[in-house]
């Protein structure tokens, strides 16, 4: 268990750095977390997430009760944990990416302009604004989630979770990917939305390609 843990905590480094890389995180805004068993290793709350290393990374249990690290974690635990208790999830990334960010104060569902948004369950909703690091916002997103692995959070940002911290960081820059094409196509025009049976067949081929990958091994 000693291993896992560690490995987790080197996954949440991995990821704040890859967050920095693509450009979806400033300062000391957003969180990681990465889930081994009934331990999850999480960024402490105000680090620059670019500079984190594993040995910042903290411990808790899916109780929020500290194990490891000298610091306090993320103000958003509780955010974390619940999309752990709901949903099994492996990963959790939380930034407040600049695009995802803008749409977030506008937007009550992001249009499904691209059949790509299938890669994340279906329309991405926006969660209605509370308080960061309040109880109230946590229910708020955990509810936009139901069905999806991301949503965005009323100005405020965006949220994914995957079975690993790899899988949680693609869907984050998928998700930031389709609010900025989202944003240019609406700056151009009148984007098409894709029907609900468009979006069912993407889904289908998607799901269709996973098992071919899979038979693959
Ligand atoms: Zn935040």
């Amino acid at each position: 268990m000693g291993a896992a843990i560690d490995a987790a905590r080197e996954d949440v480094a991995y990821a704040c750095r890859r967050l920095a890389e693509e450009r979806l995180v400033h300062g000391s805004a957003g969180n990681v977390s990465v889930r081994a068993g009934d331990r999850v290793a999480i960024t402490p709350t105000g680090s620059v997430l670019g500079e984190v290393g594993p040995r910042d990374v903290v411990v808790v249990d899916l109780d929020g009760n500290l194990l490891e690290g000298d610091r306090a974690p993320s103000s958003e635990l509780e955010l974390n944990l619940g999309v752990y208790r709901r949903y099994g999830a492996g990963a959790v990334v939380h930034c407040h990416a600049p695009v995802a960010t803008a749409l977030s104060t506008v937007l009550d569902e992001l249009p499904a302009v691209h059949y790509e948004v299938m890669l994340l369950g279906g329309p991405v909703r926006v969660a209605p604004y509370a308080t960061f690091g309040s109880a109230e916002l946590a229910a708020n997103v955990l509810e936009a989630l139901e069905g999806r692995s991301a949503a965005l959070m009323a100005s405020h940002g965006a949220i994914a979770h995957g079975d690993d911290a790899r899988q949680a960081l693609e869907r984050t820059i998928l998700l930031e990917w389709l609010c900025d094409v989202y944003w240019r196509a609406a700056a151009a025009g009148e984007p098409r939305v894709l029907s609900h049976e468009q979006l069912a067949a993407a889904g289908a081929a998607f799901a269709r390609q996973r098992s071919i990958v899979d038979m693959s091994g």
